[in-house]
């Protein structure tokens, strides 16, 4: 009977053609370049480097660089990311592991280019271990870094419940997915190993560390990166808070779960945040939730976390074009493009929409949900990119300030959920609707139909 969710080849993302990563000859240890699990518990790619390197007879060493010049980088961003960097530094010292965190904190004016710590250490690697993610600069720094170094690099799926791998095929909607996510669940989703490093020897790094402790601010501060995006009100990153929000949900949200389309209760689990940055497994997530039950409100949440996020993941696993119009399904790109010319309310600049500045109450405190605390309850973020449709010339321009706004100001933007919801706007896993002027047959959602939902003066008036 397994006990523990089993780290097979379903995980390892070899280069393209090969079957084997052969460890390097003499290499001083294996390197665990971490870039979207930032916890050191429940990790695959980091038990994979530990397992390579006991078997070496070597150290492991992790190292995490934060660089300034990311797309959509901010204080909001960076602010969660190193609260996360402070509790990964106790969490690795308190297992023995090196940790080594990189903060590119160079001057606005510094030109030119500074060797690279990661190509630094790879090149003393055995082996590189990472993480496979299926968008943003992942996948393109993970073929840089292959393209620069001698040394294999394997990039490892922790994210997901079932190894993307494990489904050969692209999902048009969730009712397909769904029986394929939830027959082999009994296998998979189980506790995740803690496997412990055989040998540990301190290992010279050729830059300095940042520990973060109570100066996050000045850290921030002092990066070349937009300072026009303030930390997120309400919201700590790191696995401690992660796990603190997910205790008090499990209490007091879950069992009212069910709720889950009133914007106006807390119900939701709010994890995505620290799912997205891997500060919290989605393992632990699930684990704990059915654990704690009820089993009604559990299934709609294993659904969400389970069916929604995975089929996202396998959208930008199999679709690289997800940024663009490409992955509006035909029939909805057709649709969407006989109805361009549609007389429209209005047509509204990126500038006005950014500051929240439409004749909509209701679109604009959806708005201020992301400027101000960068996040949305998922009802708002549908009628959110909805509403953004009829209001820009073209599906091409719409898509082009949801991705902006989603992934500049929430703090699980840049996320496999951040394309898989926008371009459910558009009709991705979605059906035909009655078909309306400006959206054809694309369904159709309205802030005059939420007043039917829920009490939007009362949302509005909370983001006040
Ligand atoms: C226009 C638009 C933009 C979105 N942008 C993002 C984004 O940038 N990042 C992001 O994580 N999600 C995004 N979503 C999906 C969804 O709104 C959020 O995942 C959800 O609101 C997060 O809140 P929660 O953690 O309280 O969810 P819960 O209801 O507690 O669900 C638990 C987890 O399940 C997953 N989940 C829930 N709903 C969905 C969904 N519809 N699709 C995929 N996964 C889901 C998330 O990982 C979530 O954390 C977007 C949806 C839309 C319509």
């Amino acid at each position: 009977m397994p006990g523990y969710a089993p780290l097979t080849d379903d995980r390892l993302w070899l280069p393209r053609g090969t079957t084997h990563a052969a460890p390097r000859p003499g290499g001083e240890f294996v390197l665990y370049w971490m870039q979207v699990t930032h916890r050191a518990h429940d990790n695959f790619a980091l038990n994979h480097a530990i397992e390579q390197a006991n078997t070496l007879g070597v150290p492991v060493l992790v190292y995490h660089g934060l660089r300034h010049d990311y797309p959509w980088a901010s204080d909001r961003l960076h602010t969660f990311i190193l609260q996360g960097v402070r509790d990964l530094v106790a969490a690795f010292a308190a297992r023995g592991i090196q940790y080594a965190f990189y903060l590119d904190d160079r001057d606005p004016g510094e030109t030119g280019e500074r060797p690279s710590p990661l190509v630094a250490l790879a090149e003393r690697a055995a082996l590189v271990v990472t993480d496979w993610f299926p968008t943003f600069i992942m996948p393109r720094q993970l073929k840089a870094l292959r393209e620069r170094v001698g040394v294999p690099v394997v990039a490892v799926d922790s994210a997901l419940v079932i190894p993307a791998k494990r489904l050969t095929k692209s999902y048009s909607a969730a009712r397909w997915i769904r029986p394929d996510l939830m027959g082999p669940l009994g296998d998979w989703l189980l506790p995740i190993e803690t496997v412990e490093p055989e040998v540990r020897r301190p290992i010279d790094l050729p830059f300095a560390v940042t520990e973060p402790g109570e100066d996050i601010a000045a850290l921030v501060a002092a990066c070349d990166i937009d300072h026009d995006v303030p930390p997120a009100r309400g919201w700590t990153g790191g696995t401690r808070a992660a796990q603190a929000r997910l205790d008090w949900w499990l209490e007091h949200g879950l069992p009212r779960y069910l709720e889950r389309n009133d914007p106006n209760v807390d119900v939701t689990s709010r994890m995505s945040p620290w799912l997205h940055f891997g500060h919290v497994s989605v393992h632990e997530v699930l684990l704990a939730a059915r654990e704690a039950g009820p089993a009604e409100p559990w299934k709609k949440f294993l659904d969400e976390t389970l069916t929604w996020r995975e089929l996202a993941f396998n959208f930008c696993r199999f679709q690289p074009k997800h940024r663009t119009v490409e992955a509006i399904p035909d029939w909805a790109r057709t649709e969407l493009a006989d109805h361009e010319d549609d007389p429209r309310e209005a047509i509204y600049s990126d500038e006005q929409l950014e500051r929240g500045e439409t004749d909509d109450e209701l679109w604009n405190a959806c708005q201020q949900a992301y400027l101000r605390d960068g996040w949305m309850h998922n009802y708002l973020r549908m009628l959110w990119g909805k509403s953004v449709i009829g209001w820009t010339e073209n599906a091409a321009r719409a898509l082009r300030i949801l991705e902006h706004l989603n992934n500049k100001y929430a703090l699980d933007g840049r996320d496999p959920n951040s394309y898989g919801g926008i371009l459910w706007c558009f009709g991705r896993f979605d059906r035909p609707f009655f078909r309306r002027p400006i959206y054809g047959t694309v369904r159709y959602m309205s802030t005059n139909a939420a007043r039917k939902k829920f009490d939007v003066p009362a949302y509005i008036r909370s983001m006040a």
